[in-house]
């Protein structure tokens, strides 16, 4: 599907549930975010029958998230359901990785291909601190356990965060010399929980590549595409994994992205950054066909802007993890 700037969407990222069983200080408050009621969410059904749309009239590659996509009961049928559309060629989750050990093996089975795990530290303190409870040697488990059922490229999210990990970044950096992980450090966006102070605790992904290339030495440019997100790669000499950097903030992506997101409400938004949904739940639930459902998913595509005005702040009541990130 091309929009309305010659931009080819391809790409689904669905928000199958708002809760979560962390606290992340950038992107949930303490007592977690007012959750909706359950009749608002989105069934797996539904959320099924608009990806086999979506699938009809371009979309080819699906990623769940949330919200933590893990707790939400039927994930793995939900995975296998997906994974049997013959026009759907990648199927991922981003995840926290606390589950994986145990539903590793079953979502594999689904046909799951790969995974993101979200890793701030590697300090079990630290970890507990920032993720407001999470405990450390579960996400390790979850990740060793997707090593070893080969669910490649395996990429870690780091959202850098100055004062609280940015001294880090050297350590997962060297991870990648060690494993075949795919580090990927995320430039903290000013939305929902961390918008008053994310100006201040920003790392610019320039002084990250820095940090690296100071302790490490030089980040030859990675050109193998991994995956279909909007990261940069690099590698250190002769390390199995990769280093990418998602420069959101200090360089947007946008005249590259081919997303489209589904709120667990039922919201197509065409944008991270602008506020603006289609209501896909209210003619899905009223018994709208295939067709006019392929309508809606085309109109949403073309509303997508040229480019993200996030600078000028976020306007949205919702945080991340009640869109999809
Ligand atoms: N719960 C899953 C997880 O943590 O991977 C999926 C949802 S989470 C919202 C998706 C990604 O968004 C995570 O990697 C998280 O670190 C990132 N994220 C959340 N809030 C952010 C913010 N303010 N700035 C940058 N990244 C953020
Ligand atoms: Fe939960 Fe992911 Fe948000 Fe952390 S970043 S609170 S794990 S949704």
């Amino acid at each position: 599907m091309l929009d309305g700037y010659k931009r080819d969407i391809n790409y689904l990222r669905v928000s199958v549930t708002d809760r979560c069983n962390l606290r992340c200080v950038y992107c949930m408050p303490a007592e977690g975010v007012k959750t909706v009621k359950h009749e608002e969410i989105l069934t797996l059904e539904e959320i099924y029958k608009i990806i086999k749309v979506s699938a009809a009239v371009g979309i080819r590659k699906v990623r769940l998230t949330g919200g933590e996509p893990l707790v939400r009961l039927g994930i793995v049928d939900l995975v296998k359901n997906i994974s049997n559309l013959p026009q759907i060629d990648d199927i991922s989750i981003t995840t926290n990785g606390i589950l994986l050990k145990e539903m590793g093996k079953d979502l594999k089975k689904a046909g799951l291909k790969r995974v993101n795990i979200s890793l701030d530290s590697m300090h079990a303190k630290r970890y507990r601190s920032i993720t407001r409870n999470g405990q450390l040697k579960k996400v390790m488990q979850g990740i060793e356990e997707a090593l070893k059922l080969d669910l490649k490229p395996l990429k870690i999210n780091t959202v850098v965060v100055r004062g609280v990990n940015s001294d880090e970044v050297v350590d997962f950096a060297r991870w990648t010399k060690e494993a075949p992980v795919h580090v990927r450090f995320i430039e903290l966006m000013p939305i929902g929980t961390s918008s008053p102070w994310a100006g201040d605790r920003y790392v610019p992904a320039e002084e990250i590549r820095d940090m690296i290339t100071d302790k490490l030495g030089c980040l030859n440019k990675e050109s193998k595409v991994i995956g279909s997100g909007p990261a940069r790669y690099y590698r250190l000499a002769n390390a199995p994994g990769t280093i990418g950097f998602i420069t959101a903030m200090s360089d947007h992506f946008c005249s590259k992205c081919n997303r489209l997101r589904l709120t667990a409400t039922g919201g197509l938004r065409p944008c991270l950054f602008d506020k603006r949904e289609i209501d896909i739940k209210t003619p899905l639930r009223s018994g709208a066909s295939e067709e006019f459902l392929a309508k809606i998913i085309s109109e949403a595509v073309l509303l997508k802007p040229d480019r993200h005005h996030m600078d000028y702040g976020w306007r949205d009541q919702r945080v991340m993890s009640q869109i999809g990130g």
